[in-house]
């Protein structure tokens, strides 16, 4: 390197600092910097449901008691919530509360002739999350945009958080179909459930409601008073759940 070249770069070196020089080159560095971060920010909003953020979904109210917890696309499942597990010979678990009125509530439906069992019981949130990755997944090897995917999903998977399975107080209930169909399971369990404290959770007359399409595999424990009074009424949970309130 020549001594002249190298008072170029002493210079360039020094000028650099030069307080003068310094506000256009960062100030424009600093633009570009700010576009981009803009833009990619951008891009992630696009990308994320709003509710999957889980933001503006407040945590479920407990006050009305253990078995009236109303969890849905407005309330999660409150931090936290750690209930003690009794595990089906299935290997299915379910809130140990609830568990003497559900095996009751098999023992007659099989002694009415019906082969019966519980598919899902509780959830923890990882599994929810991979149950609507995969729901998701299916509508878009079906075709259908990330966007419309996502959507079509979370008509049938609560958005992870939202899972009454991971109160551990649901159950799916499905039928052993080389003995017995699933109408004849479902509509046993429509007309007996509520004397066991269970309902049909998600009905097809309240989806506006609710929220989740017709489910009458799903039944969700409530206890056999609040039970006997849906049944009776017809509400629904959340229904049932705003004529308590003062
Ligand atoms: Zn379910």
């Amino acid at each position: 390197m020549t001594d002249k070249a190298k008072g170029r770069i002493g210079k360039v070196k020094y000028k650099s600092y030069n307080k003068k020089k310094w506000f256009p080159r960062q100030f424009v560095k600093l633009i570009a910097g700010l576009v981009l971060l803009m833009v990619l920010g951008y891009t992630v909003v696009q990308m994320t449901p709003l509710r999957s953020l889980n933001l503006g979904i407040e945590e479920a109210d407990t006050s009305l008691g253990w078995n009236l917890i109303l969890v849905n696309k407005d309330y999660k499942i409150p931090s936290g919530y750690d209930p003690e597990l009794t595990e089906l010979s299935n290997g299915q678990k379910v809130d140990s509360r609830i568990y003497p009125q559900l095996q009751k509530m098999f023992d007659d439906a099989r002694a009415a002739g019906l082969e019966l069992f519980v598919r899902e019981g509780y959830r923890t949130t990882q599994e929810q999350q991979k149950i609507m990755d995969e729901k998701i997944e299916e509508y878009r090897a079906e075709g259908y945009s990330n966007s419309e995917a996502k959507e079509l999903a979370e008509k049938y998977v609560a958005i992870p958080g939202t899972s009454e399975h991971q109160l551990g107080l649901s159950v799916d209930i499905n039928a052993d179909t080389s003995k017995c169909s699933s109408d004849a399971v479902y509509a046993w369990l429509a007309e007996n459930a509520y004397k066991y404290g269970f309902i049909k959770r998600y009905p097809s007359e309240k989806v506006e409601i609710t929220g989740i399409n017709n489910e009458p595999w799903h039944y969700r424990y409530v206890g056999t008073e609040a039970a006997a009074q849906m049944q009776e009424s017809g509400l629904c949970l959340e229904e049932y759940i705003e004529q308590l309130k003062p």
